[in-house]
C-alpha cells in the first residue's frame, strides 16, 4: 500500500490552495454576512477553469480523475462553505446529467457556458413533502407531442434563485415509485418555469437557496436525461457516491479549519496567568480532533480511491460521509468551547464554522437514513 498522493496531485493541491487563500478566504466572512451570491468572485474563480473539473476538454473542461477532484473539493471547503456549495453544485450535480446524457447540441449550448461560469446550473430532487424519500416525488412528467409536460414544485434548491438551467427529478409513473423517476433538463425562459421563495439560511450562506416552480412546462424529448422513462434514476447512486465523499472531505476541511483557528486562539488567550493552550483539558481537545480527523480523512480518501477503481463502494461512501461529518460536528463544537464567550461573536470565524457544519448532516443523505441502510447492510454481511 502506498498512501502518498502523486507529484501531480500534490502540485494540483498547492495550486488550488493558493487560489483559495488568495481569492476566497479573505472574503469568507463577507460572503456569510451579506448572504448574496458573490458574482465577482464567481467570475474570477471561473476564469481559473475549475468549473470544468470533471468535464471533457472538448467543452473546455479539465477531465480530472476522481482523486484529483476530491483534492479540489477538500481545498475549496477551507475557504468558504457557502461558496464551496455553489461551486460544487455547478461542477458535480448541476451539470452531471447534462454531461453524461445531453445531446451534442445541448452540451455545446449549456455545458460550455457552464464551464466558463456564464450559465449557472442546479439539481432538483427535494420537494416540500419529500426529501430523503425520493419515491414520494410528486413532480409529474407526462408525455405529450414529442416531449414532456412537467408540473410540480421543488424546494431547497441550491443556486435555485439564480439558475439558468436545472436538472429536475420527476415521475413519469407514480405507481412505479423509484422506478418511475427520470431527470429532465429545464432552462430559464421556458414558459411555466419560475422561481418561488428564497430561503434564508442558518449557514452555508452565499450559495442562495430557494424554490422552483414548474407549471405546465413543456420540454422536448431530448431534455429527458437518461435512458428512457425511469432509466435515469439508477445513476443517482453513482453520483451520490461522489457527492457523499465530497461532503466528507468538505467536513474534514471545515473541522480542521475550526481547530487550527482555535489553536491560534488557545496559544494567545491568557486565563489564570497562562495561555489556555497549556491546560490539559484544552490540549486533549486537540489530541482527540487530530485522531478523529486523520481517521476520517484517510477513510474518505480510501472511499474516493474505490470510486476511481470502479469498485462497489456504496456503503463505504455512506460510512465516510457519516463518520467525517459527525467528526466535524464534534470539532466545531470543541473549537467553539476553546473560544469561550468569543465563539458567539460574529467578528470571529468560529460561529461561521459552527453554523456551516450543520448543513453537512443533510446534504448527501441524513444520517438517520444512512444509519438505517448501513445497519441493515451490516446485518446481511458475512463474517468479513
Ligand atoms: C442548505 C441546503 C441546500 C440544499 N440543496 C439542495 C439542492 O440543491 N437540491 C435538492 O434537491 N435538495 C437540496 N437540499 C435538500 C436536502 O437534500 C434535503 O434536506 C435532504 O435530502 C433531507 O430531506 P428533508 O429535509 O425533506 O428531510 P426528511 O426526509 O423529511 O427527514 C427529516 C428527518 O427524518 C429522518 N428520516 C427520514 N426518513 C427516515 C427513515 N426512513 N428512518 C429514520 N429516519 C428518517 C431524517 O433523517 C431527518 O432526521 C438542500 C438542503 C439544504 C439544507
Amino acid at each position: 500500500m502506498d498512501f502518498r498522493f502523486s507529484e501531480e496531485q500534490d502540485f494540483f493541491r498547492s495550486t488550488v490552495r493558493d487560489a483559495v487563500d488568495r481569492l476566497i478566504r479573505p472574503r469568507a466572512q463577507e460572503i456569510d454576512e451579506v448572504d448574496e451570491f458573490p458574482k465577482e468572485l464567481w467570475k474570477e474563480f471561473a476564469a481559473l477553469g475549475y468549473l470544468g473539473l470533471r468535464h471533457p476538454e472538448e467543452y473546455g473542461g479539465m477531465e480530472a480523475d476522481v482523486m484529483t477532484s476530491m483534492i479540489f473539493y477538500e481545498e475549496l471547503a477551507r475557504g468558504s462553505c457557502g461558496f464551496a456549495m455553489a461551486v460544487t453544485m455547478q461542477i458535480l450535480m448541476g451539470t452531471y446529467f447534462i454531461g453524461r446524457f445531453g445531446s451534442d447540441e445541448i452540451k455545446a449550448r449549456i455545458l460550455g457556458p457552464a464551464i466558463k461560469g456564464e450559465k449557472i446550473g442546479t439539481i432538483c430532487f427535494t420537494e416540500d413533502q419529500s426529501g430523503s424519500d425520493l419515491a414520494g416525488t410528486k413532480t409529474r412528467a407526462v408525455a405529450k407531442d414529442g416531449g414532456w409536460v412537467l408540473n410540480g414544485r421543488k424546494m431547497w434548491i441550491t443556486l435555485g434563485p439564480i439558475c439558468d438551467f436545472c436538472t429536475v427529478l420527476a415521475t413519469t409513473d407514480p405507481d412505479q415509485g423509484m422506478a418511475g423517476l427520470s431527470f429532465f433538463l429545464v432552462e430559464k425562459g421556458t414558459a411555466g418555469f419560475s422561481h418561488g421563495q428564497v430561503i434564508k439560511k442558518l449557514g452555508s450562506r452565499g450559495s442562495v437557496t430557494g424554490e422552483l416552480i414548474f407549471d405546465n412546462v413543456f420540454v422536448p424529448e431530448e431534455n429527458l436525461l437518461g435512458e428512457g422513462p425511469g432509466g435515469g434514476v439508477k445513476y443517482t447512486t453513482e453520483i451520490l457516491n461522489e457527492v457523499r465523499v465530497m461532503t466528507a472531505l468538505n467536513a474534514c476541511a471545515i473541522a480542521n479549519e475550526a481547530m487550527l483557528d482555535a489553536r491560534q486562539y488557545a496559544l494567545q488567550r491568557i486565563a489564570f496567568g497562562k495561555p489556555i493552550a497549556s491546560r490539559q483539558l484544552i490540549r486533549s481537545k486537540f489530541a482527540d480532533h487530530w485522531a478523529w480527523y486523520e481517521a476520517a480523512r484517510l477513510y474518505t480518501y480510501q472511499a474516493a480511491w474505490m470510486i476511481e477503481q470502479g469498485l462497489p463502494c456504496q456503503h463505504e461512501c455512506m460510512l465516510a460521509k457519516m463518520f467525517a461529518t459527525e467528526m466535524c460536528q464534534k470539532a466545531v463544537d470543541e473549537a467553539s468551547r476553546i473560544y469561550g464567550g468569543n465563539s458567539f461573536a460574529s467578528e470571529y470565524a468560529q460561529q461561521r464554522f459552527f453554523r456551516d457544519a450543520r448543513f453537512l448532516l443533510f446534504g448527501g443523505g441524513c444520517h438517520e437514513v444512512l444509519r438505517n441502510a448501513l445497519g441493515a447492510a451490516f446485518l446481511r454481511k458475512g463474517s468479513s
